[in-house]
C-alpha cells in the first residue's frame, strides 16, 4: 500500500545515449528493511542507485519516496533523507578523515548532534578515530570504505543506498561491512544494497531483486532467492 512503502520505483527507464541501461524497472522498498539488488557486471545496479540519488535523470518512469516524487537534484534527494554511498567510495582524497565525515553532515546545523554522531562513527569504526587527521586518499581500501559509509551516515539518512560496499575488501573486512549494515538497520535505517557478493547479500536481505541486463528478473525474500535454482546456478555458483 501507499503508506507501507518507503520507496516505490515504477517502470523506470534510464539510457546513456544508445545504451538502454534500465528497462521498465519496478520495485518497492519497505521501511526498516534491508533490500538487496544483485546482478552481474553491467546489470545496471550502479545506474539504479545513481538514478535514485538524483545523479542521473531517467528517460521515463517514476520514483516516489514516502508518497511524493523524488526530486531530480542530488542535494534535494539528500534533504529528503536519502543518501548514496557510491561505488568505489569517491572520497575527498585531499581532505582528512574528519573533514570527509563533516562533509557528510553539510546539510545539518545541529552542531551538538553532529559531534555526538562523530562519536558514534568512531564507536562503529574505531580505526577512524586514530586516522582523523590522515588524508583520505592515503587510507587503505578498507579504511576508505569505512569512511564512505560513515560519511553517508553523518547525513542521518532514513534510506541508505549502498553501492557495492564490499568491493575490493578482504574477506574479514567484508564480514565487518555486512555486520555494520545489520547494525545500521537495527538503528531504524532502511537500506537498499547493490552487491555482487550475492550470497552474503541475500543471506542478510529481507527482500531482494535480481537485475539482469537492465531488467528485474526475479523478486522475492532473500531466503527464497538463495533457494532459487536459477539464482544458485547463475549467481551463487552452486549446482
Ligand atoms: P558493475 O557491477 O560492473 O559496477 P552495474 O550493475 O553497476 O555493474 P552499471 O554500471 O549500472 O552496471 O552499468 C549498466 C550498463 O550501462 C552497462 O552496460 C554499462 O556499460 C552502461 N553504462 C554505465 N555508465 C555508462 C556511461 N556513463 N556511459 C555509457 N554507458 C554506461
Amino acid at each position: 500500500g501507499r503508506d507501507t512503502n518507503v520507496l516505490e520505483v515504477s517502470n523506470l527507464n534510464v539510457k546513456y545515449g544508445q545504451i538502454h541501461a534500465l528497462r521498465d524497472v519496478s520495485l518497492s522498498v519497505q521501511p526498516g528493511r534491508i533490500v538487496a539488488v544483485i546482478g552481474a557486471n553491467g546489470a545496471g545496479k550502479s545506474t539504479l542507485m545513481m538514478t535514485l540519488a538524483g545523479l542521473l535523470a531517467p528517460a521515463s518512469g517514476q520514483v516516489t519516496y514516502e508518497g511524493r516524487p523524488v526530486p531530480a537534484k542530488a542535494y534535494e534527494v539528500l534533504a529528503r533523507g536519502i543518501c548514496l554511498v557510491p561505488e568505489r567510495r569517491r572520497l575527498y582524497a585531499n581532505l582528512t578523515v574528519k573533514e570527509n565525515l563533516l562533509m557528510g553532515a553539510f546539510l545539518r546545523n545541529d552542531n551538538d548532534g553532529i559531534e555526538a554522531d562523530l562519536e558514534k562513527m568512531y564507536a562503529l569504526f574505531p580505526i577512524l578515530r586514530e586516522r582523523l587527521k590522515q588524508y583520505a586518499g592515503t587510507l587503505s581500501g578498507g579504511e576508505q570504505q569505512m569512511v564512505a559509509i560513515a560519511r553517508g551516515l553523518m547525513s542521518r539518512p532514513k534510506l541508505l543506498l549502498l553501492d557495492e560496499p564490499s568491493l575490493g575488501l578482504a574477506p574479514l573486512l567484508v564480514e565487518n561491512v555486512f555486520k555494520t549494515i545489520r547494525e545500521i538497520k537495527a538503528r531504524g535505517t532502511t537500506i537498499l544494497l547493490a552487491e555482487q557478493n550475492a550470497f552474503q547479500a541475500l543471506e542478510m536481505a529481507d527482500d531482494a531483486f535480481v537485475l539482469e541486463t537492465g531488467r528485474v528478473l526475479l523478486t522475492g525474500a532473500g531466503s527464497d532467492l538463495i533457494a532459487d535454482p536459477l539464482v544458485r546456478k547463475a549467481y551463487l555458483g552452486i549446482k
